[in-house]
């Protein structure tokens, strides 16, 4: 008799024991709680790559210009922009698919189709909108991002402008969006640094890892750049990432050029983006 209490009372131990891994389990399953102690710290941090050789790129992403009142684009600037499959909304190449990734969660999810009443728009088009409506509402041409084809106004059906984030897509464009490249170009309460009041319904794409970098950090495209010291590199994730000048872009030695994007960002500084993943 007393040998079975004995046996007992672990038995019944190991059954709690049983059940709360179950219940962990499920509410991990159901998403109510996260790894967090599994996940890969995300922080970017100063690192040191060894020595470093001459790189020439063969191409350039457009990924991350930087057009505000400071950094503008002249008249003949010609970003590559095509249209998005059968429309006729123009956007820049590189942001062509993430826009589709992030356009049919929108379509699958909230059952809503995802529209774009404004995307590339030429020099002459932001002359003609800053015309008709005005400087408080317009960008003066050369100073607004459309015109790099790098920056949507979004909106679905019945839900547009500051109405976008009445519902339950604008939401999750405004929460999420980081996910697909893209940011909330001029978050709100930024006004001093972007010149722009709050836009909820414009994305501008940035890229990976940026994108997460700025949302995780909850700043401006503009304070993103001063994160970086010229010529340093840095870590994120899989990562490296430096801001060089660009007439002396480096990679580190170690590197054989795969993974490398060169963009360059308006300012006379070009980012190096090494995906060591790939
Ligand atoms: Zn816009």
């Amino acid at each position: 008799m007393k040998a079975k209490k004995e046996l007992l009372i672990p038995l019944s131990a190991v059954l709690a024991a049983m059940a709360v891994t179950l219940i962990i389990f499920a509410l991990y399953r159901e998403g109510v709680i996260t790894p967090l102690t599994f996940k890969r710290p995300k922080e970017l941090t100063k690192t040191d790559v060894g020595e470093t050789i001459p790189y020439e790129p063969e191409e350039y992403c457009e990924n991350l210009l930087l057009v505000n009142a400071e950094y503008t684009i002249g008249e003949d600037f010609a970003p590559h922009v095509e249209y998005y499959k059968d429309t006729d909304v123009l956007m820049n190449s590189c942001i062509i698919d993430d826009y589709a990734l992030l356009s049919s969660y929108i379509r699958e999810t909230y059952g809503q189709k995802f529209c774009v009443s404004s995307s590339y728009r030429t020099y002459e088009d932001q002359q003609r909108v800053y015309d008709e409506e005005g400087p408080d509402i317009a960008a003066l041409p050369g100073t607004s991002e459309h015109q790099t084809g790098l920056a949507l106004d979004v909106y679905v059906h019945r839900f547009s402008g500051f109405g976008f984030i009445d519902c339950e897509a604008g939401r999750y464009v405004n929460n999420y969006c980081q996910e697909y490249g893209f940011i909330i170009r001029y978050p709100e309460g930024a006004e001093d640094i972007t010149g722009f009041s709050y836009e909820p319904w414009h994305i501008r794409y940035v890229g990976q890892p940026h994108a997460e970098i700025i949302a995780e950090q909850g700043i401006t495209l503009e304070e993103y750049f001063d994160l970086f010291e010229i010529g340093q590199w840095y870590a994120y994730e899989d990562y490296l990432i430096s801001r060089q000048d660009e007439d002396e872009i480096t990679i580190p030695a170690s590197c054989d050029g795969d993974g490398v994007i060169v963009s360059p960002d308006n300012t006379g500084h070009v980012f190096v983006t090494i995906d060591q993943s790939s």
